[in-house]
């Protein structure tokens, strides 16, 4: 398919009809040249604000528990199997209760609780419980988010009962490349609690990060992979090498590529929210983080991630108010 071909082929499926790009149409977009660019990316936006509206999700995260995790993700410094300078630690509930007043201060209608393990053990789920009492009691009505690894039947229970309403488990990458990137766990373990998330009523929030060295038929199959799942969300993630990790000497993606893929996951997701994660201050800068926000982005982490340090909340804010992009309110979310 030609790029004049797909793009006119996704306005009438895509933009007209709601439905997403197939993985051939995917790969067209990813290898898109530079001039045609912007017309992919005002494509991409028009899908988002007809299937998904204008307003903007945003989010903040917490981690209660950091560091020692006994998987080898080889992008993540969390692993407790490389030479990486995080060092474990719990967050205790009051600094949970904390952290979520901050985030919804910020305007942002979810709060999501992450740690770094292979799945959860009672001791975690018994201080995730304790910390979404703690932040009701507060007086905090923010939508509670959860990322605890992989899930037993049972655990997922649990998170249904404590009113946990969507649930983060990234596919990472496209299942023919996971193994390059993770050997302790495979992909199809991922995708079992992905199912039983997806089964329990709760929201299905799966994603990834790209620039892990996949190729670009890889990066084209992940984006149809998970519009098969047709999660809720879909973090996107960019490979920010951290030291100590196998890939700590990967190249970041180019700004044009990152962009390149925010278009195709669009056009592959029409109805998801796409969300801005990790990275994209290394390899989109500011400017591109506007370029992405006018592309089929409609979701942001505002603050710091796990690892790295994020733009200031004020910054993201600023650029939506400037955008005229709403902030989606907690009503439009029950
Ligand atoms: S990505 Fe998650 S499971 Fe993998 S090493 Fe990091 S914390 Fe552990």
């Amino acid at each position: 398919m030609t790029t004049e071909d797909v793009l006119a082929a996704a306005r009438r499926t895509v933009l007209d009809q709601g439905q997403g790009l197939d993985e051939q149409g995917v790969r067209a977009c990813l290898t898109i040249p530079d001039d045609r660019l912007p017309e992919l990316l005002a494509l991409a936006h028009d899908v988002r604000r007809r299937w998904c509206g204008d307003a903007v999700e945003v989010e903040g995260i917490v981690s209660v528990k950091t560091g020692g995790c006994p998987e080898d993700c080889h992008f993540c410094s969390q692993s407790g199997q490389f030479e990486s300078p995080v060092r474990a630690a719990w967050l205790d509930v009051p600094g949970m209760v904390r952290a979520a007043r901050e985030t919804r201060e910020t305007g942002a209608t979810e709060f999501c609780i992450v740690a770094a393990v292979r799945g959860p053990d009672e001791r975690l789920l018994a201080q995730v419980q304790q910390a979404i009492d703690a932040i009701r009691a507060d007086g905090n009505d923010i939508q509670i988010a959860c990322s605890l690894g992989i899930l037993t039947e049972q655990q997922v229970e649990l998170l249904v009962g404590m009113g946990v309403h969507r649930y983060n488990h990234n596919l990472e990458t496209a299942r023919s490349h996971f193994s390059a990137v993770v050997t302790t766990h495979t992909w199809e373990e991922r995708w079992q609690t992905l199912e039983l998330v997806r089964d329990s009523g709760m929201e299905v929030c799966c994603g990834g990060i790209l620039g892990m060295g996949e190729t670009l038929e890889q990066r084209a199959e992940f984006a149809t992979q998970l519009a098969t799942l047709a999660p809720h969300e879909v973090p996107m993630n960019f490979l920010d090498p951290r030291p100590g990790t196998p890939f700590a000497s990967l190249s970041p993606l180019s700004a044009g590529d990152a962009l390149r893929a925010i278009g195709a996951f669009r056009l592959a997701l029409p109805r998801t929210i796409l969300r801005f994660a990790g990275g994209r201050e290394l390899t989109l800068g500011d400017l591109g983080t506007r370029d992405g926000l006018l592309g089929g982005i409609n979701a942001i982490i505002v603050g710091n991630y796990l690892t790295t340090l994020g733009r200031p909340p004020v910054a993201d804010l600023a650029l939506l108010d400037e955008l005229r992009m709403p902030i989606k309110a907690l009503s439009e979310t029950l």
